[in-house]
């Protein structure tokens, strides 16, 4: 500590140095005034007529209207996913359903910039997480599943794979295209058809996928896109036209679905949210473990199911790793997300923003300390700066619940087996890191931990290859991998319906 400090004096954070902005350009992307349903293949007028705004977050400002689908939208968009299915989709060859799936890899790759402009700008996330992992990771998705689609029987050796119909996917508004790629891919691959609802807030980048699907000359309806609020969603989980329901977003609609879908037959699987332990050995390396947790609890402002956001640092080791992650925090750089320097975009919505200050002002009266480095917040839009909770006991609001924003807390432990029982000591079990130079000791918390995704000195890492999903209230089937496939198929033996 004594040392850090001096060292300090010597170099201080260079916390006056002023960047040139560096803005990402708007011009490469065309957004429409108003736009319809993309339904069989073509962009339609909501049957509801209504539409509704949306934003970009950082500014406020309307970036167009959107439809509102309703009963009679979603119920033409589930029947254009059967026609589609049932005449064409279902009994085209496997190999050509992955020659769809490669040349959707492969658009997204060309007009990457122009997805990640459009997702930065909805979503309010720093255009450097679009361009860097947004867009790569949602085209590595379909060029994963698309060598798998031909290979279905080798996959699962000594079953016979078939495909199970019309899904219904529903998703959040975090990784907007991400979590789209996550769900359409192995879905196509697998040779269903889909509806996908995305979050109210972020339609953008779908609508303009729903291009994609029509250069890529996809038959109309194998895809169809309805936009619109929870109620569109509702909609599309009761339709009994649906197959499958796949949904990533909070355990309380989670819940809420899986009621529904009790006894119907149709097949669910759930991801939800979480709220991460990452562990902080005193043998670990602690610069890389400081950049491991900014990363696990500040990439894209926290709104992350998997995020770290609850450090857990082994006593001895506390104050010098706090004192780094301090000093680190003071250049983080918060602003237009269309600024290649930025760290920390905008918070996603004003609804958001309001869960997070109010879950930071339960922290402060419960008695947590809390930490902000000096941040100059813009004026309009949603913001919150990058904050530490230290002092935090296990049963604050901001250990148990997930914050969904840039709010890490911090609890300490002494012993490998006082970390295991703090770390499970949740109603989630979505993720976990662990941070130590033993091999053995990374083995044995693994095998405790009682999370999907466990990361050994590092954080937030993806890949298309890995099963990714979760334990207890963070919801139950795999998204990802081979595992991935499985929901999206008849393996032709008895599973779990309905939930
Ligand atoms: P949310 O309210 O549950 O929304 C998720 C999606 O469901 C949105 O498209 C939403 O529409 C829709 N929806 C809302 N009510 C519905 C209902 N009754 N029936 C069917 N669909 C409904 O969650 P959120 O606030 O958007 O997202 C944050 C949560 O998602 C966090 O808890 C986070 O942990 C979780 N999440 C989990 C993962 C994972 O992989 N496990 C990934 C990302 C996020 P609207 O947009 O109109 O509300
Ligand atoms: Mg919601």
């Amino acid at each position: 500590m004594s040392e850090l400090e001096s060292r300090q004096d010597r170099a201080p954070v260079p916390s006056g140095w002023d960047y040139a902005p560096a803005p990402e350009s708007r011009d490469i992307v065309t957004i429409e005034e108003r736009y319809g349903l993309f339904i069989g293949g073509e962009l339609v007028d909501p049957r509801s007529g209504e539409y509704f705004p949306t934003l970009s977050p950082a500014t406020e400002e309307q970036l167009a209207e959107v439809s509102q689908a309703g009963p009679e939208d979603v119920d033409l968009a589930v029947r254009a996913a059967r026609d589609a299915y049932d005449n064409g989709w279902s009994s085209i060859s496997p190999a050509e359903r992955a020659k769809y799936l490669f040349r959707i890899a492969r658009i997204l790759q060309e007009r990457s910039r122009e997805f990640a402009v459009l997702e930065s700008l909805n979503g309010g996330k720093p255009i450097r997480e679009s361009r860097d992992v947004d867009l790569p990771l949602s085209a590595a998705h379909f060029f994963y599943y698309a060598g798998w689609a031909d290979k279905l029987e080798y996959a699962f050796p000594n079953r016979r794979p078939r495909s199970i119909g019309v899904a219904g996917q529903i998703i959040p508004w975090n990784f907007p295209l991400l979590m789209l790629a996550w769900k359409i891919a192995p879905a196509l691959a697998a040779g269903n058809t889909v509806v996908l609802k995305p979050a109210e807030t972020t339609p953008l980048t779908a609508l303009l996928f729903a291009d994609i699907v029509r250069q890529a000359e996809l038959p109309p309806g194998v895809v169809n896109i309805v936009t619109g609020d929870g109620r569109t969603g509702v909609e599309l989980v009761k339709h009994e036209g649906v197959d499958k329901i796949a949904f990533t977003g909070s355990t309380e609609v989670g819940k809420a679905i899986q009621r529904e879908l009790a006894g119907t037959g149709k097949k669910l699987t759930l991801e939800l949210g979480g709220k991460a332990a990452n562990i902080v050995f005193d043998d670990a390396a602690l610069d890389q473990a400081v950049e491991g947790i900014v990363n696990g609890i500040y990439f894209n402002q926290g709104h992350v199911c998997c995020a770290g956001s609850r450090l857990l640092v082994q006593e001895s080791i506390y104050e010098p790793l706090i004192a780094k992650l301090k000093r680190r925090l003071t250049t983080l750089r918060l602003g237009d997300p269309l600024d290649k320097n930025t760290d920390i975009g905008a918070i996603n919505s004003k609804q958001q923003l309001d869960r997070i200050t109010e879950l930071v002002a339960a922290g402060e009266e419960e008695g947590a300390e809390i930490y902000q480095p000096p941040c100059r917040l813009p004026e309009k839009g949603y913001w919150f700066a990058p904050t530490i909770f230290t002092n935090v006991a296990q049963s604050y609001r901001i250990a148990q619940e997930e914050i969904f924003g840039p709010v890490l807390s911090v609890l300490t432990f002494r012993t490998p087996d006082e970390a295991v029982e703090k770390a499970n000591n949740t109603a989630y079990g979505l993720s976990a890191g662990v941070w130590t130079e033993k091999g053995s000791r990374i083995l044995s918390m693994a095998q405790k931990l009682r999370a999907g995704v466990i990361w050994a000195n590092t954080f937030n890492r993806f890949d298309p290859t890995s099963p990714f999903g979760g334990f207890k209230e963070s919801g139950f089937g795999r998204e990802g991998g081979l595992h991935g496939l499985e929901p999206y198929l008849d393996l032709g033996e008895s599973e779990v319906r309905g939930g």
